[in-house]
């Protein structure tokens, strides 16, 4: 428990971290991995460069900060970086580590306006918020390892297929090496990918949504391969596992992990929407959806550039085919000529409000969104306008989690 006199500082500290958060996360990371390189095993070099790991960190520090009195409220944000940690390997002696330098570099950027008070009361904290993360994460490697056919770190899995499903997406087929079973997941969840990557002087790990329905001897991951563009570098992994991984390879994969999941003891109606690769859960989720509660109405919406970027779809087909409670649209940014022939698609363009009005009789439905960050901001915009509940929202990021408030629809 927090005295009030550390709560009452932590709290005013709140407005300089919504300040300087990222300025104290950047100069942290830093920090951190100057001392102990054997992090970089862990995170993501790429989130590092372009940023996107220095302010979702910042953002749960400022987070933490305003809700020091009542941390029960961050407890669903704790639990989806819980998710993300144990499928990374994240243990408890990291944790000290991370505490030494988030003081430290709260020190460097603040200066004399840290004072000792300040940073004692930030210790202080950190031990409780880290506390947190410890027992929950524990309790995760916990149920994670005793599953039937569970594990707790990274385990190795053969390329027993490898699909092309569309120009720039490939499935993989995982099945163990060791021959045994492997743990159910639910629909929506990813697992963690570890590569040694001759060469590279660090192992990298990525994050993929399993694309298939739970209950199938393989696990399947859907890879869009990232390309250079915009003079960004291509994708390191996924380039990777597109053009140097083969069937008959090894994959060190972690066990099922997220809490983006299907909510099944939901009777309403079904809303899956995605863009471009964020396909991936949306296919587990109707696989299952199909497979075992039949009487719930879906309806499956996708968005891609065109039909050539279009993955996956004639395992869609199949099942609305065979589903009278299936529906499905698509939505074709640049349809080619050879799409329109075909009436490939249901709407040229962006997904707005009034189509989404237009192709969803009502919205009382649960409603589960991945995609771009621009595309969630979007339709998440969309949805609310239209008076859909925050709450029948959800989303995944492919990604550290992002600000999807912020547009209009
Ligand atoms: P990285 O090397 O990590 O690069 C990512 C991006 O950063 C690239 O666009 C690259 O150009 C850019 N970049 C790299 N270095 C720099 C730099 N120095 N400056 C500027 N830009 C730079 N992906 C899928 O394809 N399918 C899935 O089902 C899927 N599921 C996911 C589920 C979750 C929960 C999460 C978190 C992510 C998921 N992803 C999925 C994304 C996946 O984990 C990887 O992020 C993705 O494959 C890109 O990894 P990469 O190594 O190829 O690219």
């Amino acid at each position: 428990m927090l005295s009030e006199q550390t709560i009452g500082i932590i709290k005013s500290t709140v407005p300089v971290l919504e300040v300087h958060g990222v300025a104290i996360t950047k100069r942290f990371y830093g920090l951190m991995f100057e001392a102990h390189p054997e992090l970089l095993n862990i995170f993501n070099h790429a989130n590092q460069k372009q940023g996107r790991q220095q302010t979702a960190l910042a953002n749960t520090v400022y987070a933490a900060a305003v809700h020091i009195d009542n941390l029960a409220a961050i407890i669903p944000a704790v639990k989806q970086i819980a998710h993300k940690h144990r499928s990374l390997g994240v243990k408890p002696e990291h944790y000290p580590i991370v505490g030494k330098f988030l003081l430290t570099a709260i020190k460097d950027v603040l200066g004399d306006a840290a004072t000792d008070e300040i940073l004692g009361a930030w210790g202080e904290a950190y031990g409780v918020i880290a506390d947190a993360f410890i027992g929950v994460e524990a309790q995760m490697y916990e149920q994670s390892h005793s599953q039937a056919g569970g594990w707790e770190d990274f385990r190795p899995f053969r390329v027993e297929r490898k699909v092309q499903e569309s120009s720039i997406i490939t499935s993989f087929y995982l099945v163990p090496e060791d021959g045994r079973d492997i743990a159910a997941f639910q629909p929506g969840q990813y697992v963690s990918v570890k590569l040694d990557i001759p060469g590279e002087s660090h192992t990298h790990i990525r994050q993929y949504s399993l694309s298939d329905a739970p209950g199938k001897p393989y696990y399947r991951i859907s890879v869009k391969r990232e390309g250079e563009r915009d003079q960004r570098p291509a994708g390191m992994i996924s380039t990777y596992l597109h053009e140097r991984v083969s069937e008959g390879d090894t994959l060190h994969l972690s066990a099922p992990a997220g809490d983006f999941v299907l909510d099944t003891a939901d009777e309403r109606p079904v809303v899956l929407l995605s863009g471009g690769v964020g396909l991936t859960p949306m296919v587990s989720m109707l696989n299952t959806l199909a497979d075992q509660y039949p009487e719930r109405s879906v309806t499956f919406i996708h968005a891609a550039q065109d039909g050539r970027m279009h993955a996956l779809r004639q395992q869609v087909e199949d099942i609305a085919q065979s589903n009278a409670k299936v529906s499905v649209q698509y939505c074709y940014e640049r349809p080619t000529d050879r799409d329109r022939e075909a009436q490939a698609y249901h709407k040229e363009g962006r997904i707005d409000l009034a189509w989404l009005q237009s192709v969803l009789a009502d919205h009382p439905a649960a409603y589960y969104l991945c995609g771009p960050v621009p595309f969630m901001q979007s339709v998440k915009a969309s949805l609310i306008k239209w008076g859909v509940p925050n709450e029948d929202i959800h989303y995944e990021f492919f990604g550290p989690k992002a600000d999807i408030e912020a547009a209009g629809a």
